[in-house]
């Protein structure tokens, strides 16, 4: 039986091992796949006891992506532009680093929900972690424009130069967001989790598909959007789903049924 895990701290909340067991179920695998609540202060020695005991690899949540990212010896491109890392897997005396986040972003935009992004408006709200992480894959669907509208401005502004390289980027202040409609908004602030959406120019959801990282819950954001025409609007399940079948694949070579496993979900 192969092992894995989650570590993070709080991680009771955490979904993984559900979607985990029903990934290894659909492949026929034998997998064992636990929560792990790391201490605050010492996440890398548990994570290295975990693989010592002979696990093959394992999952990171907050807070600990970015120790995450100091513990992989060797890390993809996506982990590196995150500057965090979500997925490690052993390999031989390595651990290698890999951020899935973006990719399960995209996935679950392209492939569930069938929505092209290439040459399209997106407005991503917030420039934090999740923001980072989600940057490189979106831009490698080739937008037209891609905004990053953040309250502190000048987080907006550098993460978007730090990403030009990749495609069409700029950065402001949320209150500098125009009232014309863009094609996409990803909500990617911390907002919702304080039942809180950012006071933005509410012309710009007019049409627009709209997109919560967060999940389990109608969210301030979700409201807001609907309130303001948007075509469509949803959760960050099917990204949670998607991330998570991106890390089973680059441990065992597998790609699991996520449409199945996000209706299970939701029912
Ligand atoms: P961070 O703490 O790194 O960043 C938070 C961001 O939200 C910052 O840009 C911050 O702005 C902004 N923000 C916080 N409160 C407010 C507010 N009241 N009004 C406006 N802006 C606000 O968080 P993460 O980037 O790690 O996570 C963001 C969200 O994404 C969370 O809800 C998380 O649960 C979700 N997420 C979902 C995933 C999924 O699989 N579905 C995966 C990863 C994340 P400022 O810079 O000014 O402080």
């Amino acid at each position: 039986m192969d092992h894995y895990g989650v570590f993070g701290n709080p991680i009771e909340h955490s979904l993984s091992p559900i979607i985990h067991s029903q990934f290894a179920k659909q492949t026929g695998l034998d997998i064992k796949y636990e929560k792990i609540l790391a201490p605050l202060d010492d996440f890398a020695k548990t994570a290295q006891m975990f693989i010592s005991q002979g696990a093959k690899g394992f999952n990171i949540t907050v807070p600990f992506k970015i120790e995450a990212f100091n513990l992989a010896t060797q890390c993809s491109l996506n982990a590196q532009t995150a500057g965090a890392v979500n997925t490690i897997k052993k390999n031989g005396n390595e651990l290698m680093g890999e951020n899935t986040d973006g990719i399960g972003l995209v996935n679950d935009l392209t492939k569930n929900l069938n929505i092209s992004l290439n040459g399209k408006t997106v407005l991503i709200l917030g420039a934090g972690g999740a923001t980072r992480g989600i940057l490189l894959p979106l831009l490698n669907q080739q937008p037209k424009r891609l905004m990053i509208a953040n309250r502190t401005a000048s987080k907006a502004i550098d993460l978007a130069k730090d990403f030009s390289i990749y495609g069409n980027t700029c950065g402001f202040g949320l209150d500098k967001v125009k009232n014309d409609p863009v094609d996409v908004i990803i909500n990617a602030t911390s907002a919702s989790l304080d039942g809180q959406m950012p006071d933005i120019a509410t012309g710009v959801a007019n049409g627009a598909i709209c997109y919560d990282l967060m999940y389990g819950t109608q969210t301030p954001f979700m409201d807001w959007a609907k309130a303001n025409n948007a075509k469509m609007i949803v959760d960050g399940l099917g990204m949670l789903v998607e991330q998570a079948a991106a890390a089973f694949k680059f441990w065992t070579g597998k790609q699991p049924n996520t449409q199945e496993v996000i209706k299970n979900l939701r029912s």
